[in-house]
């Protein structure tokens, strides 16, 4: 797998346990399909893996986006939050399955989370048309983690956002998980892509209820932020 080394330029806040790291590589990453993710070695070979939101080659440098989740304690989550760039990583990639299907159906989206990473990659190579059709179920804690329109034109890609904490929810909001907003819909969905990225728990109810939805025209991959073996 391809080795290479990205030093850490930017670190964003844009949602209150959210980040956006900009990462910059001196080599030209090749190979490259939306959708994949790299793994970041945090020292002893301890690899974190981060979906690419955005990556851009500007004269032969590559510049990588990630959207980072800080979860308490975590290894790579303490790292983030409590350090500043400019620093140097050993990484691995790009790899990963969880690419666009060579595919005429709409697409539908349904992710939790930081799990919108790779869709953000994936949407943003569609023809404004494709876009059009794109459906995105956004599953987040509250109103403050909506921060889908900084990456994509929100006028063009529908979305709804699921915000699963008691808020104060706005007309175009669901109060809920995206499971429950799938099973209070009665979605027919009939010749459609699925892509589930995000919380495994999620991606599994997600994949129960589409199995019972009798509709096997549909096709359905999958991206789990799982966590790392201890
Ligand atoms: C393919 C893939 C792509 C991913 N893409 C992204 C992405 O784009 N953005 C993103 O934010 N995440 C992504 N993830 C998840 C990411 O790789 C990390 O798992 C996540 O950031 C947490 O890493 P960490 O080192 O901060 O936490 P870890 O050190 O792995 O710990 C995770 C949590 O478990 C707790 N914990 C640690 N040890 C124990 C223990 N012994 N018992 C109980 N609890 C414990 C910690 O307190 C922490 O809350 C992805 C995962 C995969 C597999």
């Amino acid at each position: 797998m391809p080795r290479f080394t990205a030093t850490w330029t930017t670190k964003t806040q844009i949602a209150p346990t959210v980040y956006e790291i900009v990462l910059e590589t001196k080599e030209t990453l090749i190979n490259y399909k939306p959708g994949q993710y790299i793994n970041i070695d945090f020292g002893n070979s301890k690899y974190r893996s981060y979906s690419i939101s955005k990556l851009e080659t500007i004269s032969n440098k590559t510049k990588l986006t990630l959207i980072v989740d800080i979860l308490p304690n975590g290894l790579a989550s303490t790292y983030f939050s409590t350090n500043l760039p400019p620093l140097e990583f050993a990484c691995i990639g790009p790899v990963g399955r969880f690419t666009l299907l060579p595919s005429l159906r709409k697409k539908v989206f349904i992710v939790t989370g930081t799990g919108i990473a790779p869709i953000i990659a994936m949407i943003s190579q569609l023809s404004n048309k494709e876009k059009e059709d794109v459906e995105i179920l956004f599953g987040v804690k509250s109103n403050e983690y909506d921060y889908l329109s900084r990456y994509l034109d929100t006028k063009i890609v529908k979305y709804t956002i699921c915000i699963s904490e008691k808020a104060d929810i706005k007309n175009d909001q669901f109060n809920g998980r995206v499971t429950d907003y799938y099973k209070t819909h009665s979605i027919k969905y009939v010749n459609y892509d699925f892509y589930l990225c995000g919380n495994p728990n999620m991606i599994k109810e997600m994949q129960e209820l589409l199995e019972v939805s009798e509709f096997d025209s549909n096709k359905v991959i999958t991206e789990k932020f799982l966590l790392a073996k201890k």
